[in-house]
C-alpha cells in the first residue's frame, strides 16, 4: 500500500498572479512513512523546529525586520527571537497609531506565518529546506508526480477540462500506472490512497473527480488501484504533505524564474520508465527546453 500526498503552488485561477499552477505528489509505501516522518522532524530540530509545521514558502522570504537589528547572526535563538518580536510589535503599533488597518491586518498575518521561523537567518533557513530537499532526494522508495501548467499555453476550452481538473487528473493517472508497474510478482495488487490538505473548496472538487475516475477513468487509464477519494488532513500538522509542498515550491519556482538548486534535488525523485520521467510534466509550449521537457520527451 502507498500514500500519495498532494499539495498546490501558485494559484489555477486564470490569469490570477501567478504564471503556472502546480500540482504535486509524493508517493511512499505505508511501512516507510514513520521513518520518513521522523527523518524531516529531525532535521527541524537540529534548527531549533521540531513541533513546528514546515512551510517552504513563508521560510524563504526576507524578514526585513532581521536586517535592522545589529550583530543578529551573533545572537542566541533567544535573544533573536526577542529583538525580532521588539522589532515587530513597534511596527505594528505605528500601522495601528496612523490608522493604516489594511497593511496592519496583512503584517501581522505575515507575522504569524513567520513567527516559528524568526529566530534563524535567512541563510539558516535555507540550509534547512535545502537539507530537507537532499533527505528526501535520497528517498530510493518515495516517487514524486507533478503537473506544471504553464497558464498562458492552457486553453481550457481545447482541453476540455479547467486547470485544476487537468493537473488533477494527470497525478491520478501516473499514480496508478506507478503502482501498476510496481505490482508484485504473483499477481498481487499495490493500492494507494491520496491524502491532501484541507482546503474546503480544493476538497470538494478533488472529491467529486475522484469519483468520475473512478466510475469512469481518466482520460488515460482506469483506475483500479487508488481506493476512495482523497483523505483530506491539516498540513500543519502532517509532515508528508509538508513535503509535498516543498516539491510543488521548487517545481514552481524553476518553471517560473529558473531557480534550478532545490529543484535538482527533488527532481531527482520524479518517477521514471526506461530513463524517461512519465512522472513530471511541464504543460507548455513545444519548444520548451527546460529540464523537465527534455527530461519526458523519449530520445
Ligand atoms: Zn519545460
Amino acid at each position: 500500500m502507498y500514500l500519495c500526498y498532494i499539495d498546490e503552488s501558485g494559484t489555477s485561477d486564470v490569469p490570477g498572479n501567478t504564471s503556472h499552477f502546480v500540482l504535486a505528489g509524493v508517493s511512499v509505501p505505508i511501512w516507510r512513512w514513520r521513518a520518513a516522518d521522523q527523518e524531516i522532524s529531525h532535521i527541524l530540530g537540529r534548527y531549533g523546529l521540531r513541533n513546528e509545521e514546515l512551510h517552504t514558502a513563508w521560510l524563504l522570504r526576507p524578514y526585513l525586520e532581521q536586517r535592522r537589528i545589529a550583530d543578529f547572526q551573533q545572537l542566541s535563538y533567544v535573544a533573536r527571537r526577542s529583538a525580532v518580536e521588539r522589532e515587530r510589535n513597534a511596527h505594528l503599533l505605528r500601522l495601528q497609531q496612523t490608522n493604516q488597518r489594511k497593511t496592519y491586518r496583512q503584517i501581522k498575518k505575515n507575522c504569524a506565518h513567520t513567527h516559528p521561523y524568526i529566530h534563524l537567518t535567512h541563510q539558516e533557513r535555507k540550509s534547512l529546506v535545502g537539507d530537507v530537499a537532499d533527505c528526501i532526494s535520497n528517498w530510493g522508495f518515495a516517487r514524486l508526480f507533478a503537473e506544471c501548467i504553464d497558464k498562458i499555453h492552457f486553453d481550457s476550452n481545447r482541453a476540455g477540462r479547467t486547470v485544476d481538473e487537468q493537473a488533477f487528473e494527470q497525478i491520478v493517472s501516473r499514480f496508478e500506472q506507478y503502482l501498476a508497474n510496481t505490482d508484485e510478482t504473483g499477481g498481487q495488487r499495490n493500492y494507494g490512497l491520496l491524502v491532501h490538505d484541507n482546503n474546503e473548496t480544493i476538497a470538494r472538487k478533488h472529491t467529486e473527480f475522484m469519483r468520475q475516475f473512478h466510475r469512469q477513468g481518466t482520460l488515460w487509464t482506469r483506475i483500479e488501484r487508488i481506493i476512495e477519494t482523497p483523505l483530506f488532513v491539516d498540513s500543519s500538522l502532517t509532515r508528508m504533505v509538508q513535503v509535498a509542498d516543498l516539491c510543488g515550491y521548487a517545481l514552481r519556482r524553476y518553471v517560473e524564474n529558473g531557480e534550478a538548486d532545490l529543484f535538482r534535488r527533488i527532481f531527482a525523485r520524479a518517477d521514471r520508465s526506461r530513463n524517461v520521467v512519465v512522472g513530471v510534466r511541464h504543460f507548455t509550449n513545444l519548444s520548451c527546453t527546460c529540464e523537465i521537457c527534455r527530461a519526458h520527451r523519449v530520445s
